[in-house]
């Protein structure tokens, strides 16, 4: 089993998620080579293993075509059986125009590998699916946080210069920082989220009074803001913020592997949900099987009168 990691490199910077990359092939037991478009003079993935880096313009700030004929000419060259990206805005842009490329089967979002088959989640992660891919290689997409290397990479890479002077139809002007709106969760070294077990935006509260009276912050995961009962900057997972605080309160969410991705680093963890066997409890320090809006008010009333 041959793997070809693709790395991701923006605004100057090789991302940090090629360690998953990393992590995901060594699961699988592969052989890997890695890619990436980038400064091939500035930082670089620590990947022991032959490195193809490829130099354009701007040292490799996303372009889709030249992205993609760089990458094919490499997988021409490595003939490898998958062709792995993260699953990130790159990913989910390249990785189908890849395949479609290669004629190639796509697994989308791996979580595990089981036998050397890809597991993915289905029915908004409350099932597991286990999938493996037909034909001589296949396009796949790993979710960010479900490999962990434990530690950086730390490896000398034997760097291969990638060759061709492709353009595209599309250009990449700049990027664009999210507003803040105020609140840096990620500077909070206490944060209390709302899940979809609040049941109601009117419940927010009942979070909100928590996260005051610890004097920290609230959040809250996807479902929760898609609904709009609260602000996106104040989202926690893979399409949000990524989390660090010394105590993090998880009220009515599952634990699924993408909101796990934004807040498993959090020193401490409590988690209040009325299902015992809630995915949550594999990170928890402490679990309280309750339903929160009884344990809430009377919880935010006792640390109120400490
Ligand atoms: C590409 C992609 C990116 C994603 N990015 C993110 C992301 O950034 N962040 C994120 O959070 N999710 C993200 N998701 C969604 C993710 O897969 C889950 O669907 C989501 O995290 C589930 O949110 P939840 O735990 O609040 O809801 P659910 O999974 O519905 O869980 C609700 C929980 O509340 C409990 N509960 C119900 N009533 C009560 C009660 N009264 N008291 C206590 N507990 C109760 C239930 O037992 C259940 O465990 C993403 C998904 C995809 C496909």
């Amino acid at each position: 089993m041959k793997t070809l990691l693709v790395a991701e490199y923006r605004q100057g910077k090789v991302q940090e998620s090629y360690t998953e990359l990393m992590a995901f092939a060594d699961k699988l037991g592969a052989d890997s080579a890695m890619f990436i478009v980038g400064d091939s003079a500035g930082q670089l993935p620590k990947f022991q293993g032959t490195l193809h880096v490829a130099e354009v313009d701007d040292f490799g700030e996303y372009n889709p075509d030249v992205h993609k004929y760089l990458l094919l000419d490499v997988v021409a060259q490595e003939r490898p059986d998958m062709v792995v990206f993260c699953h990130s805005s790159y990913g989910w842009d390249l990785a189908p125009r890849v395949a479609v490329s290669l004629k190639a089967p796509q697994i989308s979002e791996v979580i595990d590998v089981e036998d050397g088959a890809m597991v993915v989640p289905a029915c908004n992660a409350k099932l597991r699916r286990t999938i493996v891919g037909s034909g001589d290689v296949t396009v796949v997409t790993i979710q960010a946080g479900a490999f962990s290397l434990g530690e950086a990479g730390n490896g000398i890479p034997n760097v291969a210069p990638v060759i061709g002077d492709y353009q595209g139809v599309v250009n990449l002007l700049g990027y664009e920082a999210a507003e803040h709106g105020g609140v840096d969760l990620t500077k909070s070294e206490v944060i209390v989220s709302a899940g979809r077990g609040v049941g109601k935006p009117e419940n927010v509260s009942m979070i909100e009074q928590l996260a005051q009276a610890l004097g920290g912050e609230y959040g809250a995961s996807r479902p929760v803001v898609d609904a709009e009962w609260v602000a996106h900057n104040r989202q926690v997972g893979t399409t949000g913020l990524t989390v660090s605080p010394k105590l993090y309160v998880a009220c009515g969410i599952s634990g699924a592997v993408q909101h796990l991705a934004g807040m498993k680093k959090s020193e401490f963890v409590v988690a209040i949900n009325t299902d015992k066997d809630a995915p949550i409890g594999e990170v928890a320090d402490v679990f309280a099987v309750a339903d929160l809006k009884q344990l809430l008010p009377v919880l935010t009333e006792k640390i109120q009168t400490l």
